[in-house]
């Protein structure tokens, strides 16, 4: 059995439909800060609590018999977390920890961890590896990269006391986008902040315009870049993880991207191409915390965990997005 943490939320639905799919048995624990119960399969019990309660998540753990986690409950805005920091270092290392801990008590064989591009910040070179240097320029990225830290180093104390080690994947997300192909689950967020969401809800009139944060970085247009990943695949990533850790593959790391960088304005075209809407933009200040420029060189997880991208096409992402924006309308949050 598996436990997703975060499992109503965007990534962690998507990730639990292709479970269900695959026939896995999971269940879904979220707190429903920003998941919806309708995202949730309806074969899958949720469960509503927060991941960083010891006593839950250690009933949970042993009643279920959970051999495999997917932790994907977290914050995740990179500006948030520059205005209030201890929100990300007590949700997203704090009570991970806490649930690594039970996890570790409990004796839980896999976890597979939803890290960030973040923790690179902005590299020397723009497409990055694995081994790059982790410089995050938030303390979004910093959260995430202190918990890859805390898992490694609980791996090893583990093998060094010759106690059975907890193996894990970390996965890199670059930037996750899109909706499910067909429509019916999606981002639901309010406010969202991500670039995708934010055109596709300008391009319907959600809201008056799209801002472009940035125009004055040393890019090409000006405008910061960035790898969008569709959901679909990014969620595929983690069903592949966890197949690779059954069979015993050591703890690793992924990037998940496509291996390409759009810019901000080559998003906001492409939305206003797929749509057939000419929003509004305004160009605005640099947003706190963001990185100039990064894509994903993602060879690792292709050749390792044989991840094969079917949504690889920015077009198709932002097409997918707009219409979800128009089904949202009709879905009861
Ligand atoms: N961005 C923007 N307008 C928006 C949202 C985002 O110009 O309404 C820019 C943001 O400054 C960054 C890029 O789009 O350069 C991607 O931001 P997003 O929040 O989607 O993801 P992040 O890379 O911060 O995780």
């Amino acid at each position: 059995m598996i436990l997703v943490t975060g499992g109503a939320g965007y990534i962690g639905s998507h990730t639990l439909h292709q479970l269900v799919a695959q026939g896995e048995k999971a269940i879904a624990l979220d707190n429903l800060y920003s998941g919806f119960r309708w995202a949730v399969p309806k074969e899958v019990e949720l469960v509503v609590g927060d991941m960083g309660d010891p006593a839950l998540t250690e009933r949970l753990i042993r009643e279920n018999k959970i051999d495999s986690v997917i932790h994907f409950a977290a914050h995740l805005e990179v500006e948030e977390s520059t205005r209030n920091p201890l929100k990300y270092y007590r949700n997203n290392t704090l009570n991970t920890m806490n649930l690594i801990e039970v996890c570790y008590r409990t004796g839980v064989k896999h976890f597979i961890f939803s890290s960030t591009c973040a923790a690179y910040g902005t590299p020397k070179n723009t497409q990055v590896d694995e081994t790059a240097p982790s410089h995050p320029e938030s303390p979004y990225g910093r959260s995430k990269l202190l918990t890859e830290q805390i898992l490694a180093e609980m791996e090893n104390a583990a093998n060094l006391a010759g106690h059975p080690a907890m193996r894990h994947v970390i996965l890199r997300y670059f930037n996750v986008a899109g909706a499910r192909v067909g429509g019916g689950l999606g981002q639901a967020t309010p406010r969202a902040t991500q670039l995708i969401k934010a055109a596709a809800e300008a391009a319907r009139g959600k809201r008056a315009y799209l801002k472009i944060f940035g125009t004055d970085y040393p890019t090409p247009d000006g405008t910061c870049v960035r790898d969008y990943i569709h959901v679909d695949d990014l969620a595929n990533a983690h069903l592949l993880a966890l197949e690779y850790l059954r069979k015993g593959g050591n703890s690793d790391s992924f990037n998940c991207g496509y291996g390409k960088g759009y810019s901000v304005k080559e998003v906001t075209e492409c939305m206003k191409k797929v749509s057939g809407m000419n929003f509004k933009v305004e160009e605005t200040d640099r947003r706190p915390g963001d990185a100039v420029a990064i894509y994903a060189n993602s060879t690792k997880i292709r050749s390792k965990l044989g991840w094969v991208p079917r949504f690889d096409q920015l077009d198709l992402i932002c097409k997918t997005s707009y219409d979800w924006e128009i089904e949202l309308e009709t879905i009861k949050t």
